[in-house]
């Protein structure tokens, strides 16, 4: 179907079937999203700075030359700086979990749109290698895709430039799902879960941003960063879409 076709198609569609906001249900009317409503949208809390450089979320008030938040304090992470674009709540968090468990895909775009519409994301990621964080290959298998995978792919287009997506990693350990582990206990999980793929040689200048849909205790992007780390990786950060 040639491209004018498409959009006919998708129109007609939208008239059948108008899309609904994955946050309240409400038609979408208007606006810039087209799967959030306007209401929902501008609820969407975008982070700008001032953030802790390594969860990525931002500080209130006063913040007189404060870096890190008491989450963060102490942490000694493997990568120089983490950023979020969002925090993960409301539709934020409606737009992932659509992408993730509902065979989301036609939300990347919306999603595309949130990063694009953030300098301090753009600026971050811009020209840079965005790499993935993988799922287990028997977890692919299953949902048929790798959502971070898609979410790298969207961060890359709307920072335009030379930012490229390589998936360098492979997931060696298939964790059991985290939420059920304290913070020492997901660590001791995560150690050696990941690895490089075999052949990949890394580059110790080029800038590598690791990838996730959400920050949450840091320990998955923050073991990705050791595997990068320790094969010599010089320039590795991380991006999130939400923070929570
Ligand atoms: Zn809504
Ligand atoms: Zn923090």
């Amino acid at each position: 179907m040639n491209h004018s076709l498409r959009q006919l198609a998708k129109g007609l569609a939208d008239v059948v079937f108008p899309p609904v906001c994955v946050q309240c249900g409400e038609v979408v009317e208007g606006g810039a999203l087209h799967h959030v409503c306007v209401r929902c949208e501008a609820m969407i809390h975008r982070v700008e700075p001032p953030n802790c450089t390594t969860c990525g979320s931002p500080f209130f008030g006063e913040v007189e030359g404060e870096r890190l938040c008491p989450h963060c304090d102490g942490m000694r992470p493997d990568y120089a700086e983490g950023r979020t674009a969002t925090l993960f709540k409301g539709a934020a968090r409606a737009l992932i979990h659509e992408l993730k468990y509902h065979h989301g895909l036609h939300v990347l775009a919306d999603i595309e749109a949130i990063v694009r519409a953030s300098p301090h994301i753009v600026g971050f990621v811009r020209d840079a290698i965005i790499v993935p964080v993988p799922l287990h290959p028997r977890k692919e298998r299953e949902r048929g895709y790798n959502q971070t995978a898609l979410l790298a792919e969207a961060f890359a287009r709307a920072a335009g430039g030379d930012t490229r997506v390589e998936s360098l990693l492979r997931r060696v350990i298939d964790t059991p799902s985290q939420t059920a582990f304290d913070r020492r206990a997901r660590r001791e999980n995560l150690k050696n879960a990941f690895a490089l793929r075999s052949g990949t040689t890394l580059t110790p200048t080029l800038p590598y941003i690791l990838i996730d849909d959400v920050f949450t205790t840091g320990s998955t992007l923050n073991s990705c960063a050791g595997v990068f780390r320790r094969a010599g990786a010089l320039n590795v950060r991380v991006v999130t879409f939400g923070h929570g």
